[in-house]
């Protein structure tokens, strides 16, 4: 189980190889089992979650100083994807509570990161992110649940929807208009924990994929609570806080795509090596193994934009932005496309819910839609190489105009000068 080897492991620190082989052994012997019923229950796997800390994991990326492991981001991808070969919505059960401490970590006061991060390392709280609602989703800046700020206390009212973790978690991470006449410091974010007055959590959704892991709305009506939950301390800087947790977990979305491509493609060989058809293995024919060959390839190009996303994250390289929404970008489209083709290898039986691998494809399709679709992805990956292109100007003297007469093809149809008598 822990002994499969992975050609570029050498590019992985022993620590990451560790975290990874911990990981390895929880999908192995807690998650795989136990998915297909949890995929068909619709419940929090509680049982996976114990298992999850009992083992270490669940403060992975958190610093060692607030309880955490002290690992990074490219750490917790490699935890995520090993989850995800399991289970997707293991993958992003594990993943969320990153996205929901995010915020804290990048802009949490001294007290606020103190008083929260070790629980959230150990386990005992889970943590949610609350940017959503039903006007404002690719349009996040549009959001309307508002929170009046008091020199004591916050006020906040209005909804949330598609929570992911919402239920099972202790801690909320909400964004809320607090200036509604700025447009530049509108936004603020606020700490939410379970049991505040005035904050419930509403309806529960029934999901294609990632059933294991509750996506709920939350609603807030006076909710009231003390002034130091604004994030950070101050307010009017919730639109910065949410675009730089965003930065830091595409990269953790794009490795759940690659757990579940990866996930189904492992059953894909499998099975094609045991399915005779014409007296012979699957395997064997060259339009079978191109298929393999195809998804074996774009999952480790997309591993190695995850793990390039997660190292630049890691060593606080500027400009991040592009990168971890090209992984996320790159590694979700991948999955879609192969965990498609693992069930188009598995024939009918693929399509078939007593068989593991149609599971994959619905837990992928996720991966394409939240922390911002990947039309949004590749809005923020064309604005970023079109301003870019300024640094490129010297080009220009290399491209012709339309009507420029000069160029090199006119220069050659040119007739030569007579020669000088
Ligand atoms: C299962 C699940 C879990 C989720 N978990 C969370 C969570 O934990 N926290 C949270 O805050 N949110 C969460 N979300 C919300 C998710 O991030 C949004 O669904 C997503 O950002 C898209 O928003 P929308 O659904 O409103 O779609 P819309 O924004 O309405 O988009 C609809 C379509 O229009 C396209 N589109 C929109 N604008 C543009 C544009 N400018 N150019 C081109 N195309 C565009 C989109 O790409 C999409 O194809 C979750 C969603 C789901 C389904």
């Amino acid at each position: 189980m822990a002994g499969r080897r992975w050609p570029l492991d050498e590019l992985l620190t022993e620590t990451n190889r560790a975290w990874r082989a911990r990981a390895r052994e929880v999908a192995e012997k807690v998650v795989r089992p136990k998915a297909a019923h949890y995929d068909r229950v619709q419940e929090y796997p509680w049982e996976i979650k114990d298992a999850l800390c009992a083992s270490g994991l669940m403060g992975v990326w958190i610093p060692a100083e607030y309880g955490g492991g002290g690992g990074g981001v490219l750490d917790l991808c490699l935890v995520v994807e090993e989850l995800s070969k399991a289970c997707g919505g293991v993958g992003v059960l594990y993943a969320v509570n990153a996205l929901g401490s995010f915020p804290l970590l990048l802009a949490g006061t001294e007290e606020q990161k103190r008083h929260y991060l070790p629980e959230i390392a150990s386990g005992r709280r889970l943590c949610a992110f609350g940017l959503s609602e039903r006007g404002a989703g690719s349009d996040a800046g549009g959001l309307a649940t508002r929170c009046e700020v008091g020199a004591s206390e916050l006020i906040i009212n209005g909804d949330k929807k598609w929570t992911t973790n919402g239920g099972a978690a202790d801690i909320y991470t909400v964004f809320t208009v607090s200036d509604p006449t700025s447009m530049s410091r509108r936004l603020s974010a606020v700490l939410i924990e379970k049991g505040d007055p005035g904050f419930a959590i509403g309806r529960t959704e029934d999901k294609m994929g990632i059933r294991c892991v509750p996506v709920v709305e939350l609603h807030f009506r006076d909710c009231r609570v003390p002034a130091d939950r604004i994030l950070g301390g101050r307010p009017g800087v919730g639109f910065k806080h949410a675009m730089m947790t965003l930065d830091r977990a595409r990269p953790g979305v794009a490795a759940q795509a690659v757990g579940c491509a990866q996930g189904a493609t492992d059953l894909a060989v499998v099975y094609c090596n045991q399915r005779q058809q014409f007296g012979q293995p699957i395997s064997g024919f060259q339009m079978v193994q191109g298929m393999l060959a195809d998804m074996s390839t774009q999952i480790e190009a997309a591993r190695q934009l995850v793990h390039a996303s997660a190292r630049a994250l890691d060593l606080g390289a500027k400009d991040v932005t592009r990168m971890a929404a090209q992984a996320k970008l790159f590694a979700t489209d991948m999955a879609m496309k192969v965990t498609t083709d693992a069930v188009q290898l598995f024939g009918g039986y693929g399509y078939m819910r007593d068989y593991p691998v149609e599971k994959y494809m619905r837990d992928a399709k996720i991966t394409q839609i939240y922390e911002g679709t990947n039309q949004v992805q590749r809005i923020v990956v064309a604005r970023s190489i079109i301003k870019q292109a300024a640094s490129l100007e010297h080009l220009k003297a290399y491209i012709p105009l339309p009507d420029h007469p000069n160029t090199l093809a006119d220069r050659a149809r040119a007739p030569v000068a007579p020669a000088q008598a």
